[in-house]
């Protein structure tokens, strides 16, 4: 199982391949022929890709969803919570954490190709009929219907529970820190200590990363109580 991550202008997605691929995420509106190139250019065929997985129903996430859906065929999963952004192409009202939340607000809260999800995510889905082996866990916060995924080498993909580094994780992208929306933070910090007493290795994230949990656990342990 090999997790790749794909930079797009504003947001990573990732190839995750086992037996089979899933792509998680879907980035901006109209990346997603770049998408199939970059796929192909490692080696993963258009006919390899068997789901769409969704960490959130944000525009920079789910913006490509459905052209993809349209050239590859294949089905799309968000978790229930998110399930309307998606099927409005419009995201709830973004909350900004900190002032250069406000400076990009504009840019993302922009509407994207509406789609209806074929999977609802409730925690239930066997991630083996796509031919991956890992497990979902919904990890609310930045959006009601944020999910986390684990897989068998401890590595983990957590969408936008965390990002990487300063401006949209392209300086310092090992740093962890907040992203610059959330829908609730308590929840956010309730999510990050689930994701931490999981032990994964590494967690890799839609903005900047990979980011290693040990500078997680550092950097919030003043408001979160970890179990370690
Ligand atoms: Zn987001
Ligand atoms: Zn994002």
């Amino acid at each position: 199982m090999k997790i790749h991550r794909l930079k797009l202008n504003f947001s990573n997605v990732y190839l995750v391949q086992g037996e089979k691929t899933i792509l998680v995420d879907s980035g901006m509106p109209g990346e997603g022929k770049q998408i199939i190139n970059a796929a192909r250019q490692i080696g993963i065929k258009p006919g390899d890709i068997s789901l769409i997985l969704h960490t959130h129903a944000h525009v920079d996430h789910a913006g490509s969803s459905a052209e993809l859906k349209r050239l590859l065929g294949i089905p799309t999963a968000v978790h229930v919570a998110d399930a309307d952004q998606l099927r409005r192409g419009r995201m709830n009202p973004l909350t900004p954490m900190r002032l250069e939340a406000r400076l990009i607000k504009p840019v993302v809260d922009r509407p994207f190709p509406a789609l209806e999800p074929d999977l609802l995510i409730d925690e239930a889905i066997e991630l083996s009929r796509f031919g991956i082996q890992g497990t979902i866990f919904h990890t609310p916060g930045h959006t009601a219907g944020s999910i986390s995924l684990f897989f068998p080498n401890r590595e983990a993909i957590i969408g936008d529970l965390l990002m990487g580094g300063y401006m949209g994780g392209n300086l310092l992208s090992s740093q962890p820190k907040h992203h610059y929306f959330a829908e609730d933070l308590c929840a956010v910090r309730a999510s990050i200590r689930k994701v931490i007493a999981l032990q994964p290795a590494r967690l890799f994230v839609g903005h900047g990363g990979p980011l290693d949990p040990h500078t997680v656990v550092n950097k919030f342990s003043r408001e979160i109580e970890f179990q370690m």
